[in-house]
């Protein structure tokens, strides 16, 4: 198993170039909670490491997370990530990557609230267990999708995600009611 997560399947410079426009990153700055655009030092380590953007991500709406993670930009995360922490960072890597391609758009008040009514009701939506460093860095007390590793309120919120199973009685849609891809 690769000692390091792929940060997508695209090159990075595309992915740089699409997520780093001012409006992708204005658009970021507003997801984070903050009234300015990130600076273009962020968001070129948001795109090149995941670990970054998954910390600072989960840190939105944090001010005294956020602040620290968008000022000393140097910093360094834990470098000892089980393999099991390596395949989700992964996992998160490219969810996060299709994301910056839309230039961080996300989807409106009602289909989230949609999406985490049906997460509420499902068999896989829990707790984050404790013991998962992937989960210590993102903070305590998250509710994941066992399914996909997600921490649900973070997933659902991005239009370029869906539910991994299908709806019970239409098997082409998601449980969210959205079209599986083929
Ligand atoms: S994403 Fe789907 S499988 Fe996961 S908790 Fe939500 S409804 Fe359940």
């Amino acid at each position: 198993m690769s000692e390091k997560p792929a940060v997508s399947e695209d090159s990075i410079r595309d992915l740089v170039q699409a997520g780093s426009s001012p409006e992708a990153r204005a658009r970021f700055g507003a997801f984070l909670g903050i009234s300015k655009p990130v600076s273009q030092k962020v968001m070129t380590r948001v795109l090149t490491e995941p670990a970054y953007a998954l910390q600072l991500v989960e840190a939105a709406g944090l001010p005294d997370r956020l602040e620290p993670l968008l000022e000393d930009i140097s910093a360094s995360l834990p470098k000892k990530i089980s393999a099991t922490d390596t395949e989700l960072l992964a996992h998160a890597a490219q969810a996060f990557s299709r994301w910056a391609k839309t230039g961080f758009a996300w989807v409106d008040d009602e289909r989230y609230h949609a999406r985490l009514a049906t997460c509420h009701a499902c068999e896989h939506f829990g707790a984050a267990p404790a013991e998962r460093l992937i989960y210590r860095l993102v903070g305590r007390e998250r509710a994941i999708c066992a399914r996909c590793g997600c921490v649900v309120t973070r997933k659902a919120r991005l239009p370029t995600e869906n539910c991994p199973e299908p709806d019970m009685v239409h098997p082409n849609l998601s449980r969210w009611g959205e079209p599986r891809a083929r």
